[in-house]
């Protein structure tokens, strides 16, 4: 799809996003991989880049590398290589970041997702391991300080082909990756805390033209606003470049969420400024056949596979799979508590529209409900028998999470347990036609929309806990027959 939004130009985006892996320790050392902690506690001489210092790869760092890489179908090299990529930062103590170039453990993938209600396919040029830089600290007016905590963190940096139309397929695909990434057990996700960030690399070129124009590289965004705010702004300093006959800077930019702007930070550096040469200290990664086979058939269901399966198999819309699947562990709360034999659909609403807004009324995570997948299924059941209604399940809900009763048992003590004695209502029903014989007549004349008002008449005389079904076919029993 050509984005013309802006005027008659295309914009063209590709990203390098970077993701800490969740392993207990570093890349290159043992010291643990958590995030925080008072500055410079999780630091060794390998990690803090002392001389002599030798580094070890982590063996689960290449694990889940290869994890991510394959479900992205990406082809696996079998031997990769550290390099040493140098450039002058406080934070990185040894003046070198060691990351792959040459080749990286993956290469070549694509991965598909919807976006704006189309299906759009980006493929992915690389993915390679390097570890994270410390951070710097400035204190009001005070000298900065460095955090070496956080150097030596495993990342993976996923490079995406220029495949991208616009700032929204940008935050799209940041978002499926999140949620891949997340899925697969590689990240834990948390933008907030930096375990997810990406730079930008943006240009315009004119609608129906193959050639790309010159790109700006927005660095470092961490938020979906962030990635959105910032494309957004540089597609349209862009435009007005062009539109006044000037030419885009290839450079590098930051963005100040604040303020919604770019602005520059230095002309853009080439592989050849980084002096990348291989690492002396490590060896290279070489891989089993046998230890990527294990891995990719370790592979879970992708989740876009499992929202359509959701969707197409078990009936349930857009948002509701959507809302599901984001979290592995409800999709897997979800399909569990299906085994009960209540309808997908039921399971799911009360998932959705009983447990979590309930959990979020009290502040709670779904996972402390301490509600399990097999009494929500039980719960389901009961309102597919019509033994409750769902609205009397939604409402007994608070009461459900904090009682060991089961539904049928707390609805027969409110009296809210469910009619479905045809004697009961049908006696409602002979009622409601008797004392209302005006709206009868009517009724027989041709308004069929009054069987509404028959239909709440009989759930007001049985205080709601009429079954629906039986009571529309009682009435209509009395009013036509
Ligand atoms: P470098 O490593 O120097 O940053 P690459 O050529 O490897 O440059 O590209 C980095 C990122 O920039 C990739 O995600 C790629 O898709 C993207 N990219 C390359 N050319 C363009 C362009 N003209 N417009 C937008 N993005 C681009
Ligand atoms: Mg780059
Ligand atoms: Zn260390």
């Amino acid at each position: 799809m050509v984005n013309t939004g802006a005027g008659g130009w295309e914009t063209v985006i590709g990203l390098e996003v970077h993701t800490q892996l969740n392993t207990r320790t570093k890349l290159f050392c043992r010291c643990p991989n958590v995030f925080g902690g008072e500055p410079n506690t999780r630091v060794c001489p390998v990690c803090a880049g002392m001389p002599g210092a030798l580094p070890v790869i982590n063996s689960q760092a290449v694990r889940l590398a290869l994890r991510a890489g394959l479900a992205m179908g990406c082809s696996v090299n079998r031997s990769s290589l550290f390099s040493r990529k140098s450039y002058f930062y406080p934070d990185l103590p040894n003046g070198y970041q060691t990351s792959q170039w040459e080749p990286p453990i993956c290469s070549g993938g694509r991965v598909a997702l919807r976006s704006g209600g189309h299906e759009l396919g980006v493929r992915i040029n690389r993915l390679h391991l390097e570890n994270d830089a410390g951070k710097c600290l400035h204190a009001g007016d005070g000298p900065s300080l460095v955090d070496l905590n956080r150097a030596g963190t495993p990342l993976i940096e996923i490079v995406s082909e220029p495949d991208l139309r616009g700032p929204e397929e940008a935050v799209d695909f940041m978002r499926h990756l999140r949620r891949l990434l997340v899925y697969l057990g590689v990240t834990d996700g948390n933008m907030e805390e930096g375990s997810m960030r990406c730079d930008v690399n943006i240009s315009l070129r004119r609608a129906g033209t193959e050639v790309y124009g010159t790109r700006a590289e927005i660095k470092n965004l961490n938020s979906f606003n962030s990635i959105m705010g910032a494309s957004r702004h540089e597609q349209e300093r862009q435009r007005e470049i062009l539109e006044a006959g000037g030419e885009v800077l290839q450079e590098t930019r930051h963005y100040d969420p604040d303020t919604g702007l770019t602005r520059s930070m230095r002309s853009k550096e080439e592989a050849p400024d980084y002096r990348y040469f291989p690492c002396p200290d490590l060896p290279p990664v070489v891989l089993d056949a046998s230890l990527i086979e294990e891995i990719r058939a370790g592979l879970p269901e992708a989740p876009e596979a499992r929202q359509k399966r959701f969707e197409d198999a078990l009936g349930l819309n857009v948002e509701e799979a959507a809302m599901l699947v984001d979290s592995p562990g409800l999709a897997d709360y979800f399909e569990a508590a299906l085994r009960g034999g209540a309808g997908a659909k039921r399971v799911a609403t009360l998932i959705l529209g009983g447990l979590l807004p309930e959990c979020a009324r009290r502040g709670l995570d779904w996972t402390e409900a301490g509600f399990s997948p097999e009494r929500m299924g039980h719960t389901a059941l009961m309102v597919d028998e019509g033994r409750v209604s769902l609205r009397t399940a939604r409402e007994l809900w608070a009461e459900l999470m904090d009682g060991g009763l089961e539904v049928e048992v707390l609805a027969e003590r409110k009296g809210l347990l469910q009619v479905s004695d045809a004697t009961a209502l049908e006696e409602a029903a002979r009622e409601a036609v008797e004392a209302n014989p005006a709206e009868a007549a009517a009724y027989r004349a041709g308004k069929t929309k009054l069987l509404a008002f028959f239909v709440g008449q009989v759930m007001k005389a049985t205080r709601g806990a009429g079954n629906p079904a039986l009571v529309n076919e009682l009435l209509k029993k009395y009013l036509e027959g």
